[in-house]
């Protein structure tokens, strides 16, 4: 067999397949040429040394703020990228129709790692403030499908936050519009969660199959269970439906607790996602998408768990997951190469509870359509 890159000596991981266990990967052209067993002959122009480490596709994180520049907390793509050991980064809604060319300008061509974005359905995102959806007057379900269309390669879905801080007296109305205009373009929404109002039972009641709630698990009040610790029968139905729990972390939207009892109720987060911008990238408690995986490790959650909620299920979000997400023959050659440190850590969720863990995984490298990228760690 021939290959222009042999990934040698790991221990694969491949939720979209099931295979797990010892195997070389083969790339070649940007693509997976296959997996194969250790010890196959193969003619490669570059080998990598993948020994002690784990070899997975390329993590997806769907929740990131990286319109640097112009949204007060966004950062450049690649550091919560590719320095990450994550192949592709999803901007939730920091840019919208009034803006979106410019965040394709700053954020996407320059950029080594797969950018993709959820738009604002309010015309600046969040260049403007955080109360994007109090004057009804910027929402353009005209001007976003229009956007939407030059932009089909890059836009997966309609962003909607909808917390009291951002709608003021909008109530459940920005939703009822980001809905009817994704509808219209065949997208999914991705709806951020909060402090009511609107409460969270009428936000869900607006979800169909394939839309997202973020921060699904806050520790907030009005969250998806109730004061006696039981799912809210919106929860339920919206779950019933097909609607997708992401988890979403952020500076105040992942609580232990809540997982912890989601858990017990046999709730699960669809995806891992971090919501990182500048404060918890820096300060934390969110710090990365490994940390967030591994803080979902803490909760007893296996690694093949884990692995499948940062890489084939948010492929299925995005409906890229023949492409991604994957190391199946033909898919994209977008690879993470981690390992599992055993060491002690302290985990911080954004509540200020803390759990004591002996396991950290740690990127190696990223390999985005094919390019090799060492991680800073
Ligand atoms: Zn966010």
């Amino acid at each position: 067999m021939k290959a222009e890159l042999l990934i040698v000596g790991g221990t694969i991981v491949d939720p979209s397949t099931g295979r797990s266990g010892a195997g070389d990967v083969l790339v070649s052209q940007g693509r997976i040429v296959g997996v194969v067993e250790p010890g196959t002959a193969v003619e490669a122009e570059r080998t990598l040394d993948a020994a002690g480490c784990y070899v997975s596709p390329g993590f997806i994180d769907i929740h990131t703020h990286i319109y640097e520049g112009v949204q007060e907390m966004g950062v450049a793509p690649d550091r919560v990228g590719i320095d990450q050991g994550v192949t592709t980064v999803v901007d939730a809604g920091s840019s919208g129709f009034a803006n979106y060319e410019d965040f394709v300008k700053r954020s996407i061509e320059p950029s080594k790692s797969r950018v993709l974005a959820w738009l604002n359905i309010s015309a600046p995102g969040l260049a403007e403030g955080r109360s994007e959806l109090a004057d009804l007057a910027k929402l353009d379900p005209k001007a976003t499908l229009e956007v939407i269309e030059r932009h089909r390669d890059s836009i997966i879905g309609i962003k909607a936050r909808m917390s009291g801080s951002v709608v003021k007296t909008s109530g459940i109305r920005p939703l009822e519009i980001a809905k009817d205009t994704a509808r219209e373009a065949g997208l999914p929404v991705m709806v951020h969660v909060g402090n009511a109002p609107p409460a969270l039972g009428d936000v869900l009641d607006l979800l169909e199959a394939g839309d997202v709630v973020t921060h699904a698990f806050h520790g907030k009040a009005g969250g998806i269970l109730d004061a006696d610790g039981s799912l809210i029968p919106q929860a339920a139905a919206a779950l019933e439906r097909g609607v997708l729990f992401d988890v979403g972390h952020g500076s105040s939207s992942f609580s232990f607790d809540t997982m912890i009892k989601a858990k017990e109720l046999g709730i699960h987060p669809y995806s891992i996602s971090t919501d990182l911008y500048l404060v918890n990238l820096v300060e934390g408690p969110v710090y990365s998408q490994a940390i967030t995986m591994t803080k979902l490790l803490a909760l007893g959650y296996t690694l093949e768990e884990v692995i499948a909620w940062a890489t084939s299920a948010p492929a299925k979000v995005l409906g890229l997951e023949t492409e991604i997400g994957t190391l199946k023959e033909g898919s994209e050659a977008d690879i993470t190469i981690f390992r599992i440190e055993e060491e002690p850590v302290l985990l911080k969720d954004a509540e200020g509870k803390t759990i004591a863990y002996n396991q950290q995984l740690i990127p190696q490298y990223t390999i985005r359509a094919g390019e090799i990228y060492s991680c800073s760690t």
